[in-house]
């Protein structure tokens, strides 16, 4: 639990897409996403740094069911660079679904980033920090790095995929990474074994994530 804790000009506050079609009634809606957009918007205050992403697709992209003939969401398909789930049409650039929750406009006001992601119309981008190919970054460790950060706070939507990818990428690029679990939702799809938040978490405590 955060409660209590004291964040420093160390810690980022990364608040991963807190956006309308992640939301109930949204296009690729995470249960009661919305119910964590104010409490975001209050943590925000804490901290002297905040980064907000933005899941910024083109129309047609390549993570979308509707871009591959005979596919329905939440397919897993091979493409060139590993293995993807499909989605519905979610976050297109522009659209009424991509943007921000209104309950979490303080911590958008807040933010000393805005970054965008997922724009590439060929590799999906998961990760703050790395789109899907594992190899092109996004450019946030060297902001992060800059700024002198070397703790991740990481909030927001949906917990066992952008999340959970963004809390990796940043171990791997040696912060110390925090999730807040209760300022996050999850999707909860099978997986082998388990559900995808089951598999999540293993990869985030195999990987020094903290909780
Ligand atoms: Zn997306």
């Amino acid at each position: 639990m955060d409660d209590g804790d004291d964040y420093t000009e160390e810690d980022a506050l990364i608040v991963i897409d807190p956006q309308v079609d992640f939301c109930p009634a949204g296009r690729l809606a995470v249960a009661e996403g919305d119910a964590i957009m104010a409490p975001i918007a209050a943590l925000a205050e804490r901290f002297h740094h905040v980064v907000v992403t933005q899941d910024w697709h083109p129309a047609g992209h390549s993570s979308f069911a509707s871009s591959h003939p005979g596919r329905r969401a939440f397919d897993t398909i091979c493409l060139p660079y590993g293995e993807q789930v499909l989605w519905p049409d979610h976050c297109v650039q522009g659209s009424a679904g991509a943007a921000f929750h209104p309950e979490v406009a303080g911590a958008v006001a807040r933010a000393g980033l805005i970054l965008r992601k997922g724009a590439n119309p060929a590799v999906d981008s998961y990760s703050a920090f790395y789109e899907n190919d594992k190899v092109t970054p996004t450019g946030l460790a060297g902001y992060l790095r800059d700024k002198g950060v070397r703790r991740c706070v990481i909030v927001g939507l949906a917990y066992d995929f952008c999340v959970a990818w963004s809390a990796l990428d940043a171990r791997r690029d040696g912060f110390a990474a925090l999730v807040l679990t209760h300022y996050t939702r999850a999707i909860a799809m099978p997986a082998p074994g388990g559900s995808s938040v089951d598999a999540a978490e293993a990869a985030m405590r195999t990987a020094g994530v903290r909780f």
